[in-house]
């Protein structure tokens, strides 16, 4: 008995290249463009879960395969009921596969055709992941969304190497989703799916790689949805290249991507970034960016980044973000983050996290807003001018 995933995805308003959207999963509905959180070891750094549900109204968090899978392991999180269980969120969970992790290891590991073979960073130990393990760890994590297990050619690399490269992850994309629709079929054969009250299977994403080569990007491309999935990657940007390369490559191939199906662009960047990237016909972004930048003191403002850290700020009573609405914006003060920073405390990283949070999903609050009332080449417009005016 073949269960039918139960994400859709649906298109409400279009603006230009720009798409707003909603996508429905086994656990609620996303209205897109979205940015997901990152939550990397099964927590959004340096913030709480009820404040990501009530206060931010972040829909969907990303975890991350290799990180969960060498700590605390799949068997700590399969006895807890699966990674929202064990986590306490019941909103929706995109997994990675695990593959980027590795890949950015470097020297610390051998890739095969049949997987990739490396050092855990944890414990040193030598471990395997190839497109079986990641599907089976990423079922045992019960994540909505996973990730096909790729691998990612460096920026800068030769054509020759990035076709070998992007064959490779074909043909790992292939095994990917007969290993998931294998293990699809046993949770729902043995009442998994259901005993957990879910409405169906989990989604599985495919990834478009080829660097900066885009002959290479096409050809991933139709070898991706030759196999067929529920929803589509751009891999391996913002990995080393120039920005216009990233540009180009976007420019190129989300228009060339299925029109029925989510795009999403994969650890892409920064809030301009993101407009920039919707307006060319993304509908999904992850990015560390505002917890990590969050917790080395750097805000991202409607007028630009601002270091906290600087001395210019040592008095200045204006909070981050005076067109921010955010509950550290409403109630604290550029001078008080300051010298929280500059004290070591850890409220600093929290509350900078919070705001930053906030401010990208504002962002793609906006964002969707304006397309859907057909004023998104003006919010676009405004948004660039402000951010370049840095008012500081
Ligand atoms: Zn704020």
């Amino acid at each position: 008995m073949a269960i039918e995933p139960s994400t859709t995805f649906q298109i409400d308003a279009q603006s230009g290249e720009a798409r707003a959207g909603v996508l429905t999963t086994r656990r609620g509905q996303i209205e897109t463009p979205v940015f997901m959180p990152v939550g990397t070891a099964g927590t959004v750094k340096g913030i709480r879960f009820e404040t990501l549900e009530s206060e931010l109204d972040a829909k969907i968090i990303l975890g991350n395969t290799y990180h969960l899978w060498l700590r605390p392991g799949i068997d700590v999180i399969r006895a807890a009921g699966g990674l929202h269980r064990f986590i306490s969120w019941d909103r929706a969970l995109l997994t990675d596969s695990g593959g980027f992790q590795v890949w950015s290891l470097g020297a610390l590991r051998k890739i095969t055709e049949e997987g990739t073979e490396f050092r855990s960073h944890v414990d040193g130990s030598l471990r395997f992941l190839s497109p079986e393990v990641s599907m089976e760890v990423q079922a045992a994590l019960g994540s909505d969304i996973v990730m096909v297990f790729d691998e990612c050619a460096p920026g800068q690399a030769s054509h020759e190497e990035t076709e070998r490269s992007l064959n490779l992850t074909a043909r790992w994309a292939k095994r990917s989703r007969e290993a998931f629709d294998r293990l699809q079929n046993e949770a729902a054969e043995t009442g998994r799916v259901a005993a957990a009250g879910l409405s169906g299977a989990q989604a599985i994403f495919g990834i478009v790689q080829g660097a900066g080569h885009l002959d290479l990007r096409r050809n991933s491309l139709e070898q991706t949805v030759n196999i067929g999935f529920d929803g589509y990657a751009i891999g391996g940007l913002s990995v080393g290249e120039e920005k216009s390369v990233m540009f180009e490559v976007i420019d190129d191939i989300a228009p060339r991507m299925p029109q029925d199906a989510p795009r999403y662009l994969m650890g892409v960047g920064t809030p301009e970034d993101l407009v920039e990237a919707v307006a060319r016909g993304v509908d999904m972004f992850d990015c560390v960016l505002p917890t990590r930048n969050g917790r080395t003191g750097q805000a991202f403002t409607s007028r630009g980044k601002l270091n906290i850290k600087n001395a210019q700020f040592i008095n200045d009573q204006r909070p981050l973000d005076e067109s921010c609405g955010c509950a550290v914006c409403r109630r604290h003060s550029r001078a008080y983050l300051r010298h929280l920073y500059i004290s070591g405390e850890m409220l600093a990283s929290i509350l900078l996290t919070h705001h930053n949070l906030a401010f990208f999903l504002d962002t793609m609050r906006g964002v969707r807003q304006s397309i859907r009332s057909g004023d998104f080449p003006k919010f676009r417009r405004e948004f660039t001018e402000r951010l370049n005016a840095n008012g500081e």
